[in-house]
């Protein structure tokens, strides 16, 4: 996913920290992401990383491993329980005089990739994952789709926002709604907005970024925004369209950070984590 190619690039970039770190004691330099955890002083303090993984096969519905997880397991329960929330919530909104919107991102947020995780043994690889991509092969996380009807029903424009590149964009809506190729999540399409945009935001390359994230982005490495970045500056634009992000959908804190959202709503995913 663009998002997981970031989630390689922050690999790289916590390596080399780490890596100059041991060499010369340096700290962080500005603006690298990398996951800030503790140290274990044990190996007690950690859980083996062959049973964390059984666990989460465990905790997908599928101690096996054989990629299709279970609809009754504690993660589907966990999931649909979020989405409930988030009807609530949507259901009780009247008091805007923008136009209501619900925002989503894509990877195990709308559509689960528990499959790739299985596949992948939980490492990405963007060669590999654009197979799953491309084939349109993820399953709707539990409970989210009837959210998404749900809020289109009474009034709210939708909208999804992926770290996936603007190459992958064509199959990820065919993904999510209904093209017949591969899997037909079911969701309703997206809103298109008064500017012509299709209501489902995939990451540019730099060179393409519009000017609202050559603005958001121009102090991140490179140039290139961060997930952070890129994702509240696109709330932001979306914001000043006319709509009032009521909720905004996430499975990576990354996603709810920054603004533009009324509230946020954070779906499970102990598979992998985007600073
Ligand atoms: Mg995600």
């Amino acid at each position: 996913m663009g998002i997981r190619v970031s989630r390689r690039v922050v690999g790289i970039g916590a390596a080399v920290v780490a890596l100059t770190s041991v060499v010369g004691g340096v700290a962080y330099s500005a603006g690298t992401a990398a996951i800030r955890t503790s140290t274990p002083r044990s190996e007690r303090d950690v859980t083996n990383i062959d049973v964390l993984r059984q666990q989460l096969r465990n905790y997908y519905g599928d101690p096996l491993g054989s990629g299709t997880f279970g609809a009754d397991s504690n993660y589907a329960r966990e999931a649909r329980s979020v989405a409930k929330a988030g009807q609530r919530w949507i259901a009780a909104q009247h008091h805007t005089r923008k136009t209501k919107a619900i925002l989503l991102d894509v990877d195990d947020t709308s559509l689960v990739t528990w499959n790739y995780e299985i596949a992948s043994n939980w490492a990405f690889n963007p060669a590999t994952n654009a197979d799953y991509v491309l084939g349109q092969k993820f399953p709707a996380v539990p409970g989210m789709v009837d959210l998404v009807k749900t809020a289109e029903r009474e009034g709210y424009a939708v909208f999804f926002l992926t770290g996936r590149g603007a190459a992958q964009e064509q199959a990820t809506l065919g993904n999510l709604t209904a093209d017949g190729v591969g899997i037909d999540a079911g969701y309703p399409k997206p809103t298109s907005l008064p500017n012509g945009e299709d209501g489902l935001f995939t990451k540019p390359a730099p060179a393409d970024y519009p000017t609202y994230l050559k603005q958001a982005c121009a102090a991140d490495p490179n140039g290139a925004c961060t997930t952070i970045h890129y994702k509240s500056a696109t709330r932001a634009h979306i914001e000043s369209l006319g709509y009032d992000i009521v909720a905004n959908f996430g499975d990576q804190y990354s996603d709810l950070r920054g603004g533009y959202a009324d509230r946020t709503f954070k779906l499970p995913n102990p598979n992998y984590y985007l600073p």
